[in-house]
């Protein structure tokens, strides 16, 4: 049989992923990114140039029999011409909304998903009414493009509001209440164009200075599990969407609040990779070229580890059992997502104890 060609805007670790996925499905994947030593360039052909260059868009599209992303933040405008070429999935419409911290808010309300507090801020003084308003502390955001923790600043006090404006300050803002969690939880889903869905276990995600630097799962809590199935499935049956979809919640007081959307695979989970019997790529491939959805059973207990900024000893984590190693190819740089590491144990007390020894042996840089 022929093979399936898929062309990925943006060749990070995500298209990597894609890509190694792709090839025992007989799926053959094609990036365009600006580099010729990209991630995924490592692993299969790329278009080099840039991600919104309408040529180059074109030619990437008229190549592939569908589109999709590593990288969300492409125009809408640079988007639309592609759907007269081929299949673009996920829809237009979700990359847009995930785009813009305030639509995806107005999204969540509509849909009956709760979120923090919130309001537009475009100027200081609105600044100083919504911190008013919602009350202190509380996070400054910018609604477009931030992303690990980046473009965010936290307002502890009235004193701290001039700090936020010359760190981040303009147009373009929203004002979200602290959220005081116990914990932070992804739920990763796959929706087909037929409307089969899928969700992974839940994943319990540890962040430092905004970034992901581990998870644990499954993180067994059916209540929560089934709340945010519910609000998954009905934000990809709002969108019409297809392929993997991401939220990420706070746990504030047993209840889930919904922190943001990402239409694509997710950091929370590469675990699936050994942890699942189909992977989040996997499936992703799976739903955007209309093949049955796979499996998310869990095959036991995992933990995923990110290297930040610098990788560790691989000699010295590959001596822990049951540890797989992953290196996306990337120049260290701090705070640069470079690799990640999953432990897949079969008791929840083994993981704990092959996560600690993992822990000692990475640093985030
Ligand atoms: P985000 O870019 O919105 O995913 O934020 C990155 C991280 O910053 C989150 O995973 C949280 O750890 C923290 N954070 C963001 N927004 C809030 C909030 N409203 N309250 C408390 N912590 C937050």
């Amino acid at each position: 049989m022929k093979s399936t060609r898929v062309g990925i805007v943006g060749a990070g670790q995500l298209g990597r992923m894609l890509a190694l996925a792709g090839y025992p499905l007989g799926v053959r994947c094609l990036f365009l990114d600006r580099g010729a030593d990209t991630p995924g360039a490592q692993v299969a052909p790329s278009l080099i140039g840039d991600l919104e260059n309408p040529v180059l868009l074109a030619e990437l599209a008229s190549r592939s029999d569908v589109v999709t992303f590593d990288w969300e933040n492409i125009s809408g405008a640079a988007l639309e011409p592609l759907e007269n070429i081929t299949r673009v999935r996920p829809p237009r419409a979700a990359l847009e909304v995930s785009q813009d911290r305030l639509a995806e808010k107005a999204l969540f309300t509509r849909l009956k998903i709760p979120v923090a507090a919130h309001a537009a801020v475009e100027s200081r003084a609105q600044l100083i009414q919504a911190a008013e308003k919602i009350g202190l502390p509380g996070v400054l955001k910018t609604r477009r493009l931030g992303y690990d923790g980046k473009g965010q600043y936290v307002l502890r006090a009235a004193a701290d509001i001039d700090a936020a404006w010359q760190a981040i300050g303009g147009a373009g803002l929203i004002y979200e209440k602290f959220q005081e969690f116990s914990r932070e939880l992804s739920l990763v889903g796959a929706r087909s164009a037929s409307g089969q869905t899928v969700f992974y276990p839940l994943s319990c995600n540890t962040h430092g200075g905004g970034i992901l630097r581990y998870s644990i799962a499954p993180f067994a809590n059916a209540r929560l599990e089934q709340r945010a199935r519910g609000y998954l499935k009905r934000v990809m049956t709002a969108l019409d969407y297809i392929g993997v979809l991401t939220i990420e919640f706070f746990v504030v007081q047993g209840r889930l609040i919904a922190n943001e959307m990402a239409p694509r695979v997710h950091n929370s989970g590469h675990w699936t990779i050994e942890g699942c019997v189909t992977s989040q790529f996997e499936n992703h491939l799976r739903a955007v070229c209309d093949m049955p959805l796979g499996s998310t059973r869990a095959l036991g207990h995992t933990a995923m580890i990110n290297f930040l900024g610098v990788m560790p000893d691989r000699e010295r984590l590959l001596a822990i059992d049951g540890l797989a190693y992953h290196d996306y190819g990337k120049a260290p740089r701090p705070g640069r997502k470079l690799g990640h590491c999953t432990i897949l144990k079969r008791l929840p007390k083994e993981r704990t104890k092959a996560l600690s020894n993992a822990l000692k042996l990475v640093e985030w840089a």
